[in-house]
């Protein structure tokens, strides 16, 4: 990423703000907000699901990654930054895309939720593959730590930021929300509430038909592209090995697809799964060499463009997806 962009972003954005400032001088109102609603502003896909479903026709909620774009080093340009600036409650992820840090921590500071904070996020290795318990390889223990790459800890401070893939730290972070908008909007306090409860009961249901649906598989490697299924494995005792590291613009050195490929063999993967954002490029080549398929798990850091489902329907593809490549019963 280019941080030399960062000021000139910021620095243009302020410029906009002070132009906004001058129309607007003699209104408390937002330009171009609905004064009958909360203006909510979240950093990328899972928290704009959230904040649309507590929130319901109360608010109005805009994305800061495009549809189709890949979230974690999205660049805010000068208007995202004013919309930052502006809005009554910004939602997003401390340390999972840097620039929506900074422009939160210069221009919103007091109206940002960081759901980051809501439960303490596992170790960047968490999820991971290892063989510390099979000691049967005798050697094979010097792979250990697979999940973990170069450049974890300046992204992440060793911390894995992706928590919306276990639906139950969702739906915690969905009850915080719901007092968040509840504070900003104390007359409609009660809906936001309701409307958190009734999606944690969806996302509690999920979380059974994944541990079910999970429960008795042949297998429980997955090897997925970036690795962004920790709190997955974690929740349903997979071992994700990932091709890259948290971020996954990270190239794979030829080292580490040399590791996976073998990795891939020993435990027989029959899928080499990629994701709908990312070229799936490697996964092909891995795949081509072990003998297996590809297939799509989706780690919903975005929706894809031509993709009509939402955070529960396409968490219920990856548990098909999951099932099959994995032989569950
Ligand atoms: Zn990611
Ligand atoms: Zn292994």
């Amino acid at each position: 990423m280019n941080n030399r962009s960062v000021p000139r972003t910021l620095a243009a954005a302020s410029a906009a703000l002070l132009a906004l400032g001058g129309v607007a001088a003699c209104s408390d109102e937002k330009a171009g907000g609905d004064p009958q609603r909360v203006d909510v502003v979240a950093a990328f896909y899972p928290l704009q699901f959230l904040a649309e479903r507590i929130g319901g026709d109360a608010v109005t909620v805009s994305n800061l990654v495009k549809p189709g774009a890949e979230p974690h080093d999205v660049e805010l340009n000068p208007s995202q930054v004013g919309d930052v600036a502006g809005a009554e409650l910004v939602v997003y992820l401390k340390g999972f895309q840097p620039q929506v840090d900074e422009a939160v921590e210069q221009n919103a500071a007091d109206r940002a939720f960081d759901v980051a904070t809501v439960a303490p996020l596992l170790d960047a290795a968490a999820g991971g593959h290892d063989h510390e318990h099979e000691g049967e390889e005798p050697g094979h223990a010097e792979e250990s730590g697979a999940a973990e790459e170069p450049g974890h800890e300046e992204e992440t401070g060793g911390k894995d930021p992706h928590l919306w893939l276990d639906p139950t730290r969702l739906a915690t972070v969905g009850d915080q929300l719901a007092e968040r908008l509840g504070k900003a909007d104390p007359d409609r306090a009660a809906d936001y509430t309701a409307r958190a409860a009734s999606l944690r009961t969806e996302l509690e249901k999920l979380d059974a038909d994944l541990a079910a649906g999970l429960k008795t598989c042949q297998r429980r490697e997955i090897v997925v592209s970036h690795t962004a299924f920790g709190y997955l494995a974690e929740r349903y005792q997979l071992e994700q090995i990932g091709i890259t590291g948290l971020s996954p613009d990270n190239e794979p050195s030829p080292q580490r697809l040399a590791e996976v490929i073998e990795e891939a063999k020993e435990h027989k993967a029959t899928t080499i799964f990629f994701e709908t954002l990312v070229s799936p490029k490697v996964a092909e080549t891995i795949a081509d060499q072990v003998g297996a398929r590809t297939a799509v798990l989706d780690p919903l850091e975005g929706l894809s463009t031509d993709d009509g489902g939402d955070y529960l329907s396409v968490m219920r593809t990856n548990l098909a997806t999951l099932r099959t490549a994995l032989s569950c019963s």
